[in-house]
């Protein structure tokens, strides 16, 4: 028995009288991480998928230590900073023509706030005081703290909670498939046509991960999905959001999800791989109409936000840093090398615990037909010197992008092995 007391460190996701003890990391460096005392594992999930150049990068150090000497945070208020001036407009740069407007936060899920509030006051500023819900579709996953919460749907993360959310609108995503038939398609869009129809003189925004529904069950869906929805958006006057926090910066095969279409959405959420697995910060980017909702003479159109670590110099080095090295080597080349091998690999794990299996982009995902049947396999990786966490009923793997062939080998390996020990 533990001593209640003792527990000073609560862990995320954890019930802490029944989980199991974390591994004690002592050191990271490139693809492994180092147990105190144990095992040195390779990386399978890139720490939440953020961590793209795995870890303890020389150039990151030193891009994060330089710009410490020079110095380390100031207020984003009243103040202002290259390494912010320069994030800023390269995000412009590499995301689609239109959007062109950075407002900068401390994680993901903030920056998810961000975005809708940015959507309500969008309306508010134009007079439309009605347009304050939002549409977001089953199984989504947008983060943690209030309205992201409200504006996902995951059960697991909401049930204290559901009481005080009355906002939102969760549609029947798209199915999966990332070539399915425009039929399909029509048949997918007329759900989220049918509550805009009916509602769209309350509702601000549809919000979407794009392509991957990622937490909330590894759904890959058609760009297509995506291409409707913006005309079904403009149609009834909704702004239409696009949460890259896990999308972003390569993990589709692509720079970015909305890459894979031919549109653009009005405020985009980038977070996770943004600072290269450095620190927590996000992004988010709005278009040039929505900017310009709060452009005005007016005090109270302002956009009153503000975290007091938004922009933080470090931070923004190590984005800019971590941008320039995704370039320099390649990365959309070794990740579309990663995607092949994986697809090619995963073709050997087989067995009948297992529903289905599917790779998009560096995301490789087996999902049992009962999550029960992978109890034990962190440790079982564990065992064999790779570090996997799977939840609920999906087993999976988005490495790092400096991850090896033969390293991506034993990852998939042990996957393999996990079923093979399994038959009968
Ligand atoms: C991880 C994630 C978030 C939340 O980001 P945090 O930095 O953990 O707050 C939001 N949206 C998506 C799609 C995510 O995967």
């Amino acid at each position: 028995m533990q001593n209640i007391k003792n527990m000073k460190l609560w862990y995320p996701y954890a019930q802490m009288k029944t989980k199991e003890e974390n591994f004690h990391v002592e050191s990271a460096k490139g693809t492994k991480i180092k147990i105190k005392g144990g095992n040195e594992l390779i990386d399978g999930v890139a720490s939440w998928w953020c961590a793209c150049h795995g870890y303890s990068n020389h150039e990151l150090n030193m891009a994060a230590m330089e710009q410490m000497e020079k110095f380390s945070h100031v207020m984003l208020g009243g103040l202002t900073h290259d390494p912010a001036k320069d994030l800023a407009e390269l995000l412009v740069d590499i995301t689609p023509e239109g959007l062109n407007h950075v407002f900068f936060s401390d994680s993901g899920s903030v920056g998810v706030e961000v975005s809708l509030k940015m959507a309500i006051q969008y309306f508010h500023n134009k007079g439309y005081e009605k347009k304050s819900k939002f549409v977001g579709l089953k199984n989504a996953y947008h983060g943690d703290t209030f309205k992201a919460m409200e504006v996902g749907d995951d059960p697991d993360f909401h049930g204290a909670f559901s009481k005080v959310f009355k906002d939102a609108y969760h549609i029947d995503p798209p199915r999966r498939g990332y070539d399915v038939t425009e039929t399909e398609v029509e048949e997918d869009i007329a759900k989220l046509e049918e509550v805009l129809a009916e509602k769209h003189d309350e509702i601000a925004a549809f919000i979407v991960e794009p392509l991957i529904q990622a937490a909330g069950g590894f759904n890959f869906y058609s760009p297509r999905y995506l291409e409707r929805a913006r005309e079904v958006c403009d149609k009834y006057d909704v702004l239409l959001i696009f949460d890259e926090v896990a999308t972003g910066f390569g993990r589709t095969g692509k720079l970015f999800a909305v890459n894979h279409t031919n549109i653009v959405p009005d405020i985009m959420i980038l977070g996770k791989a943004l600072t290269g697995g450095y620190l927590g910060h996000a992004a988010t980017v709005a278009s040039t109409k929505v900017f310009e909702a709060f452009y005005s003479d007016d005090p109270e159109h302002a956009f009153m936000h503000g975290p007091t670590y938004m922009g933080n110099p470090i931070t923004c080095a190590v984005a800019l840093k971590s941008f320039e090295i995704f370039k320099r080597d390649n990365y959309l080349e070794r990740i579309a090398k990663i995607e092949r091998y994986l697809v090619e690999r995963f073709e050997e794990i087989e067995s009948d615990l297992i529903d289905s299996k599917r790779v998009f982009g560096v995301t490789g995902v087996v999902e049992v037909k009962d999550s029960k049947d992978l109890k034990g396999f962190q440790k079982f990786a564990y065992d064999r010197g790779v570090w996997l966490r799977p939840f609920g009923n999906y087993m999976y793997t988005m490495p790092p992008y400096i991850v090896e062939e033969d390293e991506m080998g034993r990852i998939v390996d042990v996957m393999k092995e996990w079923f093979d020990q399994r038959k009968n």
